[in-house]
């Protein structure tokens, strides 16, 4: 049967080439250019997004000044800002289904996850329309003859910048935080998943509420667009997700005028299993943390560390539970893996693969490429994996499983920590004040402890070392988009 949404979805796909939403208007780049998305299951072209520039942001950033200062955005209550955040995500919940099968078409991920992403869109919408009238300033001790008081005010204009690997979730955590503490928005999308973004932003536009240039779109690529964003002036803050390598050059470029910056960047998880562990819900976790949206999560389990009394059987376990992962079409129900993004990722995937073999990590499972149209890798499990391997050191983004033996607390927690990245990691132990001890020896952002993946709007997420700065979720967000402001007055 086909997905309840796909006509819908393909309706809106057959419109003109995309826009960019500006001031409120639909508009073509100024350039007149434009970029074909490609399918990434069959590699047919699925639309075309405009090719955004330097005009297109100055245009935006433009409009996104006006309407922070416009009586209709900066006069309104909190609660009006709740309801136009509530009616936002109203609307996405509507078109829940055309949302889910735009997004598996666009990215190629299985229609369960895009479905399970747009849930989590809405929830996150919902959870920051609760914020505007809960975001309290403080009363200050002081003496009788003076009164010393706090404000939270938002920002400003903020640039956000989105990968492509869970656009739905993303969008929503670029859009509604920042909308709740009363600024304005300019995104821009990735060049290789732009679509529900753009979706999405119709439907906020539609619902009449938001005033124009409060929300700005403009899609591109990063070292146009995105760069224009992170040197231009009149941008107060910029939000990225991404890489490593384009986070650092965000930070340098956003110095010119000391933009406030949160970095969400990349990771190489420690997934730790200890003997003493449920191991059939470990071992299951294990496979999903590698596997889940094909590898392409930025706190995917990518380093199983198993101890060494038991390292054989699990890594035996994980392989043949992988081996057994329907790699196909995102429209198939029992698909467990869709293609990666794009066929330079396939390279760079099967680059790691070719590493691993090199550097005498014991290959499983997987390992290859599987059909001849859309571009699908095998779940490939490496395993008697050291540390100091290429494919233990850097973030693959891709389906393939580093498992490495340690040998006791101390051992686990020093391999662990040994990266530069500090994202997430997860703990399997049923010895409670182990976790919790491990819990804290663990240098990352989030510890799943008897679980892994799972996210919660009330959770702050977000990296250590040089998996970023910040934190997004949870009131770290309603922080990171305003600026204290102390008041002192003298009787
Ligand atoms: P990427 O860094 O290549 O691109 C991310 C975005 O930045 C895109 O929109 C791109 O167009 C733009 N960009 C590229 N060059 C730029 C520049 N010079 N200036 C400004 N913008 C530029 O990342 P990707 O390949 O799209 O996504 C995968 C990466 O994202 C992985 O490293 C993953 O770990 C990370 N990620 C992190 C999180 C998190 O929350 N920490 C979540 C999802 C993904």
């Amino acid at each position: 049967p086909e997905h309840p949404g796909m006509k819908a979805a393909r309706a809106w796909l057959a419109g003109a080439p995309k826009r960019l939403l500006i001031d409120g208007e639909w508009v073509a780049a100024r350039s007149g250019r434009t970029i074909a998305v490609l399918n990434p299951a069959t590699e047919e072209e699925l639309a075309l997004i405009a090719e955004g520039d330097k005009a297109d942001v100055d245009a935006a950033v433009a409009a996104a000044r006006r309407a922070l200062e416009a009586p209709n955005w900066k006069g309104i209550s909190p609660h009006a800002r709740t309801r136009v955040l509530l009616a936002i995500a109203d609307a996405i919940e509507r078109h829940k289904d055309e949302l889910s099968a735009l997004e598996s078409l666009d990215n190629g991920m299985p229609s369960w996850f895009s479905a399970a992403a747009l849930g989590a869109c809405v929830d996150a919408f919902r959870y920051y329309a609760g914020w505007p009238s809960k975001i309290h300033g403080t009363t200050n001790p002081t003496d009788a003859a003076q009164f010393i008081y706090t404000l939270r005010e938002p920002v400003g204009v903020c640039g956000q910048i989105n990968p492509w690997n869970v656009p739905l979730l993303l969008v929503a955590l670029k859009i509604a935080p920042p909308l709740a503490c009363g600024n304005t928005v300019v995104l821009k999308p990735s060049e290789l998943a732009s679509l529900t973004s753009l979706r999405i932003a119709e439907l906020a536009q539609e619902t009449g509420l938001l005033p124009p240039g409060v929300l700005n779109i403009v899609t591109g690529y990063g070292p146009t667009v995105g760069a224009a964003m992170t040197e231009h002036p009149d941008i107060d803050k910029v939000s990225f997700t991404g890489s490593t390598a384009v986070g650092r050059s965000i930070l340098l470029a956003s110095a010119g005028n000391f933009k406030r910056v949160t970095l969400e960047l990349g990771g190489k998880t420690p997934n730790i299993i200890f003997p003493d562990a449920d191991m059939e819900k470990a071992v299951l976790a294990a496979v999903n943390g590698f596997t889940r949206n094909s590898g392409q999560i930025c706190s995917a389990g990518s380093r199983l560390f198993v101890h060494e009394s038991i390292h054989d059987e699990v890594a035996q376990e994980v392989s043949r539970i992988a081996a057994t992962l329907k790699v196909g079409s995102p429209f198939e129900a029992d698909t467990k893996l869709g293609p990666v993004i794009s066929a330079r990722q396939r390279e760079r995937v099967m680059g790691y693969v070719d590493a691993g073999n090199a550097d005498g990590a014991n290959l499983m499972t997987g390992g290859c490429q599987l059909g001849n149209q859309g571009y699908y890798i095998a779940p490939t499990v490496f395993s008697g994996v050291k540390n100091r391997m290429k494919i233990a050191r850097e973030e693959i983004f891709g389906p393939v499983l580093s498992i490495i033996p340690f040998k006791d607390e101390e051992d686990a927690v020093f391999q662990g920590n040994d990266t530069p990245y500090g994202l997430a990691a997860g703990i399997w132990t049923r010895d409670i004040g182990r976790a919790h001890k491990m819990a804290r020896a663990i240098r990352a952002g989030r510890v799943w402890i008897n679980t892994f993946g799972e996210t919660d709007p009330v959770m702050p997420f977000g990296g250590f070392k040089q998996s970023g700065i910040g934190r997004e979720f949870g009131i770290d967000s309603v922080m990171a988009y305003t600026e204290t402001k102390s008041v002192h007055v003298r009787f």
